[in-house]
């Protein structure tokens, strides 16, 4: 058998693997009425951006990044990586028992992904979230919407054959004989779409059409239950490119945070939040070497930051406001410390996919708000219950 033949069986076998996948999914009338009664008792909806705390109490959130779903599908190993993610989050999910959880980018390989519609892959990796009835927010990495990428052993010794897409993955409207045929990628806004479609717990967001094709610039505010006006942290969310555009936080996307942040807290009287995929210059300038630096902690230092491609003013907007506490990025795999910046904290998440380059153990970044007042406490909660690198990010950082 010739390796396109192979390739050809392994597609549809994907395929079919895929429709029975789907097939054993809730269906989404199914999944709203479930989720509807799940959160019946909850004060919070994704409507009105605003999450609650109850007086007292604290409001902890999982952040799951790099979860890299639906590589190498064709092949035992890829499809394992994925059922090895959900176990990650599980375990995280029921030791931490969080109130939200953020998707920090990069859910899926959509350059691995040989079916139209990667949202099937970005469903699976909500899942063990949305099972569990807590809300969520995600935001995009770059490799959300890549193209995809052929791979070389798919096409024979002899030279590149005539491609022949199986009917039922070709795109519509692309003539026989596969001529044309190609697998795009599905975009940001479709991603979104979908998330938002099938899921009434999730609080992600388009955010400003002016944006566009940055999808995903959002805030979502944290209030007391006993008072809505009082407001005990902004969390922003930030597309940080990648995949279909450049990777970089654009000037438009900081005019836009400079013009909200103005709005709904004027006097930086609330403590701000932000979250993104890729690291930004700053990471670079405060990045450990080898080891901890006396002031950073974490447990990971063994990659040089791979950063934005350029600075267009969302950094000096940060410095400019007391009240952004930390950012937190995913994007560089071996990568988990907290260092402090300025008047903030520099902080990567933690590696938490299966997929994805690096076998180093999987984890989540876990952050505890507590409020009266405001506090930010960190740590890492490893896959096998280990607990690490516990900080304090709301400590004052301004020392030099
Ligand atoms: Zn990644």
């Amino acid at each position: 058998m010739s390796p396109l033949h192979i390739s050809a069986i392994s597609l549809i076998s994907l395929i079919l693997r895929l429709i029975l996948t789907v097939h054993s999914y809730n269906s989404p009338l199914d999944e709203l009425s479930k989720t509807r009664r799940r959160i019946s008792h909850r004060t919070s909806t994704p409507e009105d951006s605003t999450l609650h705390v109850q007086p007292g109490s604290s409001f902890k959130v999982a952040l799951f990044s790099d979860l890299h779903f639906g590589e190498d599908a064709w092949t035992e190993w890829g499809p394992r990586q994925d059922v090895n993610s959900i176990k990650v989050m599980s375990t995280v999910l029921d030791e931490e028992q969080p109130d939200f959880v953020v998707y920090l980018g990069d859910v899926v390989t959509a350059n691995n992904i040989p079916i139209q519609n990667s949202s099937l892959y970005w469903d699976q990796a909500i899942s063990p979230t949305r099972d569990r009835g807590i809300p969520w927010a995600s935001v995009f990495g770059n490799h959300d919407d890549m193209p995809f990428e052929w791979p070389m052993e798919w096409f024979s010794s002899t030279g590149i054959p005539p491609l022949h897409c199986p009917v039922n993955a070709s795109c519509p409207g692309e003539s026989e004989g596969g001529k044309g045929c190609s697998f795009k990628g599905t975009t940001r806004l479709e991603l979104m779409m979908n998330e938002l479609k099938m899921n009434n717990l999730s609080y992600s967001k388009f955010g400003p059409k002016d944006l566009w094709p940055s999808v995903s610039n959002y805030v979502l505010k944290l209030s007391s239950t006993d008072d809505p006006e009082s407001v005990v942290a902004y969390m922003y969310f930030l597309d940080s490119g990648g995949g279909s555009y450049p990777e970089v936080i654009s000037n438009a996307q900081a005019e836009w945070f400079n013009r909200t942040s103005q709005e709904i807290n004027p006097n930086s009287r609330v403590s701000e939040i932000i979250f993104w995929h890729i690291p930004n210059q700053a990471y670079k300038t405060v990045a450990p070497r080898f080891y901890a630096h006396r002031s950073c902690i974490g447990s990971m230092f063994v990659e040089k930051v791979s950063a934005q491609e350029a600075e267009t003013g969302m950094m000096k907007l940060l410095e400019g406001r007391s009240s952004v506490k930390a950012v937190f990025v995913g994007h560089n795999h071996g990568l988990d410390w907290c260092c402090p910046y300025k008047n903030m904290w520099l902080c990567y998440a933690r590696h938490s996919g299966y997929g994805g380059y690096g076998n180093w153990p999987r984890g989540a970044r876990i952050l505890e708000i507590t409020q009266q007042p405001f506090s930010l406490k960190s740590w890492i909660r490893m896959e096998d219950g280990y607990v690490h690198s516990e900080v304090l990010l709301s400590s004052s950082t301004r020392k030099e």
